[in-house]
């Protein structure tokens, strides 16, 4: 299967990657709601979460996490919005299993 982010993480697409590891990498969205607002992407090509394998759950949430408090600590957030479609009803364009990361500033 292949598709934009699979190209995206085999270097067919040129994107700087902001983090990576075996099972994840992370990039900034290329339209993004926020400043800040990215994605966490899985490496193999699973559709959506219900295909996402359970023990990656964990490992997930730490990379959620770590990528909050980064935006946290460049002062783009004071709040996190944790964003996730799974099919085109529920607003899914690129069917490859991300996470998105919206960063909020109160402005107040
Ligand atoms: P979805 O609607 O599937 O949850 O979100 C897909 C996201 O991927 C969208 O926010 C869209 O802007 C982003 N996106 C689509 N194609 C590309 C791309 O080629 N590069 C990057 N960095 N983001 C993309
Ligand atoms: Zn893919």
């Amino acid at each position: 299967m292949c598709c934009i982010f699979c190209d995206i993480k085999n270097h067919i697409v040129p994107v700087n990657f902001l983090f990576e590891n075996e099972n994840f990498f992370v990039i900034n969205d290329a339209n993004p709601q926020t400043n800040g607002h990215c994605l966490i992407i899985s490496k193999n090509h699973y559709e959506d979460i219900h295909d996402l394998p359970d023990f990656l759950g964990k490992e997930l949430i730490c990379i959620i996490k770590d990528q909050s408090n980064r935006l946290i600590s460049e002062g783009l957030a004071d709040g996190i919005k944790i964003i996730q479609n799974n099919g085109v009803s529920a607003g899914q364009t690129v069917k490859h299993f991300h996470v998105h990361i919206i960063p909020y500033l109160d402005t107040h």
